[in-house]
């Protein structure tokens, strides 16, 4: 066992480093992605910023109620169950850099299709919640479910970072600057179970891809997947969200998915729809339209 430090001594050495840390302006140094954490530095006063690094932190819905008559054991295996597939899909999406956080993972993406990549990771962990989660809960527990499922939020910004602790020991870590971490975390804040919510930016690369924006064709016509949402305690524009209360179609997911991160998003199966689809309120038009010739099939 370790004597008790002096808290004098504590308190004097906390002071010396206060002093000497806010004499210096630290350095920012521009650096390309993928983010190397072997990289980061700690003793130097020098900041890595990264470039339009997108973010995705998806958090478990109601896991503190999780614990609610249960013993701690299920809980802990319910987290297990949860959070190592959110993690295994993050990286499967190539996220440069993973964090857990207790109930709760966030991934960082830079690099070529970045924020399409981050999009889909988004997408697929709460499509996981909603269709293998959830499912396999109910079946353990049928009488009384623990009610859960991720919470997702999605931001894009520049990002500074360094390692802050102790070098060469356990007790460090890299810490993010930059509103991508903070305004995701927000966004899945935000959210209920089974939600995403992305800030603006990531919402205008939505807009853009017939993927992302509108649903397949299994079901009825086409239809725009996303609602407009303002995100609070996220300033100016960025605020001007989206969110998505779906999940990948089982048939069309898999396609969808490679043609998004792989830089499409020009659905074939829209072409004879676009010009109507530039204005949402002719896609009621185009349905009817549809009824209509459908109806005149029929009578024919
Ligand atoms: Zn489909």
């Amino acid at each position: 066992m370790t004597d008790t430090p002096l808290v004098s001594e504590l308190l004097n050495d906390s002071e010396l480093h206060v002093s000497s840390q806010l004499k210096q302006s630290p350095e920012v140094v521009e650096t390309q992605g993928p983010i190397e954490t072997d990289d980061l530095f700690i003793d130097a006063p020098k900041w890595r910023k990264y470039e339009q690094v997108s973010c995705v932190f998806a958090d478990l819905a109601g896991s503190t109620s999780l614990r609610k008559g249960r013993w701690e054991s299920s809980t802990a295996s319910i987290y297990d169950a949860a959070i190592k597939p959110a993690v295994s899909i993050l990286a499967d999406f190539g996220a440069d850099f993973i964090e857990i956080q207790g109930d709760a993972a966030f991934g960082l993406f830079t690099g070529k299709y970045s924020q399409r990549r981050a999009i889909c990771a988004g997408i697929t962990i709460k499509t996981f919640g909603q269709q293998v989660l959830v499912p396999a809960l109910e079946n353990r527990w049928p009488s009384d479910p623990p009610k859960t499922g991720f919470k997702v939020g999605c931001a894009v910004s520049d990002l500074l970072s360094k390692k802050i602790g102790i070098s060469r020991t356990a007790h460090r870590a890299p810490v993010w600057a930059g509103r991508a971490v903070n305004y995701a975390a927000k966004c899945s804040q935000q959210a209920q179970a089974h939600e995403m919510i992305v800030t603006k930016p990531i919402a205008d690369s939505i807009r853009r891809n017939e993927y992302l924006w509108y649903s397949c064709s299994c079901g009825d016509a086409p239809t725009t997947l996303w609602n407009e949402r303002h995100i609070e305690k996220v300033s100016g524009k960025d605020s001007e969200g989206l969110i998505l209360t779906s999940s990948w179609c089982p048939n069309c997911g898999d396609l969808y998915c490679e043609r998004i991160c792989s830089g499409s998003w020009r659905r074939p199966d829209l072409d004879s729809k676009r010009n109507g689809m530039l204005h949402e309120k002719y896609q009621q038009v185009i349905k009817l339209h549809e009824q209509n010739s459908q109806q005149i099939r029929r009578n024919i």
